[in-house]
């Protein structure tokens, strides 16, 4: 039984990361949906805490009606030591096979552990992207049309555009 890792900060879930979801379940038997940095919350690049994070994947993954069975999601905060990251990560999630990411470091810290690493398809990377949610929620333009609607209806119930917009206000 092949199980695989998929690690990201997800801030927030959007239709892109679903879609790796959805292919790399094609592929595993069950995939550890990892969630990095995961002690950071109300600020610009990551404004929405490990807690959150869940609660929006999650809401994205039962929408979708994936077998509870199939997916683990499990928050894990960063440690200043990259050299340490891949055991450190391996502490919190149960034993895997592979690991699918795009981001170079990751990649690079998985590869000099023998880890097997594959890098998932991108889906319209430049329409989906946490960064472009985040200046869209900022700038008040369209934003819910690019997540699930359980991670809009997450980001509603937080009020989590406001709390974005507040905490890069100026003083
Ligand atoms: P992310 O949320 O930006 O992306 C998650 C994954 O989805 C990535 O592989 C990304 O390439 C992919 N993705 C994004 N948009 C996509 C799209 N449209 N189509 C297909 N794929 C898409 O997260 P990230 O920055 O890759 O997360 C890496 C995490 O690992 C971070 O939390 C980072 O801090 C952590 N990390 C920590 C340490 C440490 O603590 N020392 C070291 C390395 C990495």
């Amino acid at each position: 039984m092949a199980t695989a890792l998929l690690i990201g900060r997800y801030q927030p879930f959007h239709k892109g990361h679903l879609e790796v979801v959805k292919e790399i379940l094609e592929e595993c038997d069950v995939l550890v949906i990892g969630i990095g940095s995961a002690q950071y919350s109300h600020s610009k690049e990551n404004p929405f805490t490990g807690g959150e994070r869940l609660s929006m994947i999650a809401e994205a993954l039962a929408e979708e009606k994936i077998p509870l069975h199939r997916y683990l999601i499990i928050p894990i905060p960063d440690i200043n030591n990259n050299a340490a990251w891949v055991s450190h990560v391996k502490t919190y999630c149960p034993p895997f096979d592979i690991v699918y990411t795009r981001n170079p470091l990751s990649k690079r810290l998985f590869e000099e552990a023998n880890i097997k690493v594959k890098e998932q398809p991108l889906f319209d990377r430049h329409k989906y992207s946490g960064t472009a949610i985040r200046e869209k929620m900022i700038a008040g333009q369209e934003w819910e049309g690019l997540v699930p609607k359980g991670v809009a209806r997450v980001v509603k119930k937080i009020d989590g555009v406001e709390r974005l917009k507040s905490v890069i206000g100026n003083d």
